[in-house]
């Protein structure tokens, strides 16, 4: 009998191991929701939700900013936990933390804002109601497991409905944490439950329920048509938030120092695990070589190591499925114009990687996910716009130039939903985000976040005299 490889020991089927990227030790172990779970969860979040829809507006917001408050309270816990789980610096930890409770406490603020209106019409009154939905369904990803959660979450919640959040299977404890936080606060009993489980049992079970009046999906572009084209079959609300391979577009007249100091941040933060990630660099011809002699230092000096120590830039890759991902990228004895440092030994490392290509390069075309980007020069203006809009994807991107009317130019030129000019600008609660073309559907944040998680109801009222 030939001898076995030995096995590395599998996990019940009915749970899932949480893993610590930088150290490869066992976190926790998580109960995996079946769909009957999910069965039970709808029929909780039904309730709750139309007892929370009743509350009077100033009490639900009340009560969203008490759950704002008590994650501020929570919040090193909570960045530590997000460390622990997903191997992000705690710098970077500790803002996701903060950036719950913003997020809460700005949706709060839209709860008795959400007003209907009176539209002038002969023979009546005609008013709209603005309605909460129902139960939402909030699927996310493991690259940013909390505010990413909470992106959803807050305004459904403020808009008067249930939630119900499907963590990553890698990265299910933050948003167990929330969920225990929100009853501290006083949120009602299965107003907000929290399902870990696999994407194609609890998530499905979610996206098919026909209790479940929306899904808001944040993941892979393929995932993401799965559940849009099942949610077709019941006209099920759906927001997606998906991939994107954004560029970072740098003119000649550009303030280069600035530029090439700045691009690092861009592509490396999160480990490269960012969906805005500007992993394709378009640099104007003939400033180009200058350009890579400055970025060389940039991409060196990004601090690649412990995540609790808070001059670190970036921690290790989430798992090793995803370390393999990018390897059949770029494996690491890839030649690669500029590579930083990463430890070695246990953790999921990979070091910072530029690569120079053709723009018809796999790792020029794809979305790697990994702290990898690929630079390609341009010609002029016309040329820039071409190689930034040739991709599937439409997320973000940025504009360097010392020149205002070029840049506004080039951001009505860009096919994308989130541009910043001479900056690398991060998403924010109080701006809309969502993608362009294949990078997803519908926004979210911002001012209009809570009507996203609405119904529209027009009612007219006749004023004609009753006989
Ligand atoms: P993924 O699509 O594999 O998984 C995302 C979530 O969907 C997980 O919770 C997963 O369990 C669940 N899921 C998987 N299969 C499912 C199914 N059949 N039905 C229902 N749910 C299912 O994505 P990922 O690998 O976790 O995340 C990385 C991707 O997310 C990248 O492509 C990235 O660009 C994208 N992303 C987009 C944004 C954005 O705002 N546009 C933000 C962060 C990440």
């Amino acid at each position: 009998m030939s001898e076995q490889p030995e096995q590395p020991e599998q996990p019940e089927p009915h749970e899932h191991r949480v893993i610590n990227p930088t150290t490869e030790e066992l976190v926790a172990t998580v109960p995996a929701s079946t769909a009957q779970d999910v069965d039970a969860a709808v029929v909780r979040a039904s309730s709750a939700q139309r007892g929370w829809a009743a509350l009077a507006p100033g009490e639900r917001a009340r009560l969203l900013r008490r759950f704002a408050l008590t994650v501020d309270e929570h919040r090193e816990e909570l960045a530590q936990l997000e460390v622990t789980e997903a191997g992000h610096p705690i710098g970077n930890a500790r803002w996701e933390a903060g950036n719950v409770r913003d997020l809460l406490d700005y949706a709060a603020g839209g709860v008795e804002r959400l007003t209907g209106s009176q539209i002038p019409v002969s023979g009546g009154v005609n008013l709209t109601f603005t309605e909460p939905l129902g139960v939402v369904a909030v699927i996310a990803p493991w690259n940013f497991p909390m505010p990413i959660a909470a992106w959803g979450t807050a305004p459904a919640l403020a808009a008067g409905n249930a939630v119900l959040l499907k963590p990553a299977e890698t990265t299910p404890l933050t948003a167990l944490r929330l969920a225990e936080l929100a009853l501290a606060a006083g949120l009602p009993e299965g107003l907000f439950q929290v399902l870990p489980g696999a994407g194609p049992v609890a998530g499905n079970a979610l996206v098919e329920h026909p209790g479940v009046a929306k899904v808001v999906f944040t993941g892979s572009t393929a995932v993401g048509k799965e559940i849009m084209a099942k949610c077709a079959a019941q006209v099920k609300r759906v927001t997606l938030e998906l991939g994107g391979k954004s560029p970072n577009i740098v003119f000649a007249d550009a303030d280069l120092e600035r530029a090439a100091a700045a691009a690092p941040g861009s592509f490396l933060d999160n480990t490269g695990q960012d969906c805005c990630a500007r992993s394709r660099i378009l640099v104007q011809a003939r400033v180009y070589d200058r350009f890579m002699e400055l970025l060389e230092p940039a991409v060196r000096g990004f601090r690649c190591g412990d995540p609790t120590d808070p001059d670190t830039g970036m921690g290790p890759l989430i798992s090793a499925a995803q370390r393999e991902r990018v390897r059949s990228y770029v494996p690491e004895d890839f030649p690669a114009a500029i590579r930083g440092e990463a430890p070695k030994g246990a953790g999921f490392w990979y070091p910072a990687t530029v690569l120079e290509g053709d723009p018809r390069d796999r790792t020029a075309v794809e979305e790697i996910f990994g702290p990898v980007a690929v630079v390609l020069p341009f010609d002029d203006e016309a040329d820039a716009v071409r190689l930034a809009n040739d991709t599937a994807y439409g997320l973000s991107g940025s504009i360097w130039t010392r020149d205002t009317a070029r840049a506004l130019r080039m951001s009505q030129a860009v096919a994308a939903g989130n541009l910043s000019v001479n900056s690398h600008s991060s998403v924010r609660y109080s701006t809309p985000f969502g993608g362009y073309k294949q990078s997803g559907l519908g926004r979210e944040l911002g001012p209009d976040a809570l009507a996203a998680f609405t119904e529209t109801k027009n009612v007219f009222l006749s004023t004609e005299e009753q006989q």
